[in-house]
């Protein structure tokens, strides 16, 4: 059986340096915030080539906070996409503002800036882009966009760990972008985590004030926040493998060009990856107009796919209330029914991945 992913196995590789840095964070007598927050902090603001970071509790949260931040409430709209993982949409709501879709880019998956314009509103302030399955969105002319209409850009990068546009390190290009360091993610903590980069300092202290119940001073509260801190012990871990995300995100590399090469012929839509993007390859996504009986046949064979993500946001019972017609989004529910992910991973040894690409082939043939 070769699994969709192995997370024991991410730990084991890191085993010893996980170890003594979580040791080190329960030798110290300081678990919440402190030293091991603040120098993860640092570290990831470098990493994204960006000028700060905020350490929180969950990608969510990121969302949420930055949201807020931006003064983003009841009454607004956000331009969200429509096929995302639905983490986004939920963080509009959770503000009392109203999530916008804006269909995909087939080829991408991910939001299609020449369908924004017509999105805008007297209302909107916000456009949210996501860097799905870690593939960098064509930020440039939304960030004109955004420019031309007086509204903010927040990037949704909770799986766009060192992925790159235009040669830039995901992570400033926008007023802010949030990050989710949940297991799975390409750098995954050992529970839940979060963060958010950007280049404009007020907005960073904002959400620093905003994730420790609004309080700068102890006991002095000066707006009304959240309980959302990264957990330093958390953040060790975080520290403890941040070292190694470059050499992982090369092996996934790999193993996307592996399938990409070995699918080549086969009728299957493979990731299309422009030439201005380094994508960060969370997830090899591809499409079968017989998903459905492929993700079967690989079972059978001892191949564990998932799919990201089988119902659109607009099509969730959570979203009833937006009352949005059943014909209405047609790109975002037919990507819903033919994406597939293979296994990818760091750890996924090339063999693995051969044989995948292998049965794959003679499944689709
Ligand atoms: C994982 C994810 C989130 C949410 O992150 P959590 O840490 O699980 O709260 C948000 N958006 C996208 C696109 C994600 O993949």
């Amino acid at each position: 059986m070769i699994p969709f992913l192995d997370l024991g196995a991410a730990y084991l590789e890191l085993k010893s340096e996980i170890d003594t840095a979580i040791h080190r964070v329960l030798d110290s007598g300081w678990y919440i915030l402190g030293p091991e927050v603040d120098a993860f902090e640092a570290e990831w603001a470098d990493y994204c080539q960006a000028n700060h970071a905020v350490g929180l509790a969950n990608g969510l949260d990121a969302l949420i906070l930055a949201l807020r931040a931006l003064e983003v409430g009841e009454g607004d709209e956000v331009i969200v996409p429509s096929n995302t993982y639905i983490a986004t949409w939920l963080a509009v709501s959770a503000v009392g503002a109203t999530p916008v879709p804006v269909e995909p880019d087939p080829a991408t998956h991910n939001i299609d800036p020449n369908r924004i314009t017509r999105a805008i509103t007297a209302r909107t302030k916000v456009i949210l882009p996501v860097h799905l399955y870690g593939q960098p969105v064509d930020l440039d002319p939304i960030l004109v966009l955004a420019r031309e209409h007086r509204l903010k850009v927040v990037e949704d990068a909770a799986q766009a760990h060192g992925a790159r546009y235009k040669g830039r390190r995901i992570g400033s290009h926008g007023d802010i972008v949030c990050w989710s360091f949940y297991p799975g993610k390409n750098l995954g903590a050992l529970g839940d985590g979060g963060a958010i980069t950007t280049n404009d300092p007020t907005l960073a202290d904002r959400i620093r004030v905003l994730r420790n119940y609004g309080s700068r001073v102890k006991y002095v509260n000066e707006v009304q926040g959240a309980n959302s801190r990264l957990d330093p012990i958390q953040a060790a871990v975080l520290r403890a493998k941040l070292p190694h995300l470059d050499a992982w995100t090369d092996r996934r590399r790999a193993i996307a060009a592996l399938y990409s090469e070995g699918l080549e012929g086969t009728g299957l839509i493979l990731p299309h990856t422009p030439d201005w993007a380094e994508p960060a390859w969370h997830l090899y996504v591809m499409r079968s107009s017989d998903r459905d009986g492929l993700q079967k046949a690989l079972s059978e064979a001892g191949v564990g796919t998932l799919i990201h993500y089988p119902i659109p946001p607009h099509m969730q019972a959570a979203y009833e209330g937006l009352a949005i017609p059943a014909e209405a989004l047609p790109v975002a529910r037919k990507l819903a029914r033919e994406v597939l992910s293979l296994p990818i991973g760091p750890q996924l040894p090339q063999q693995d991945a051969a044989r995948v690409s292998d049965i794959v082939k003679a499944i689709a043939q």
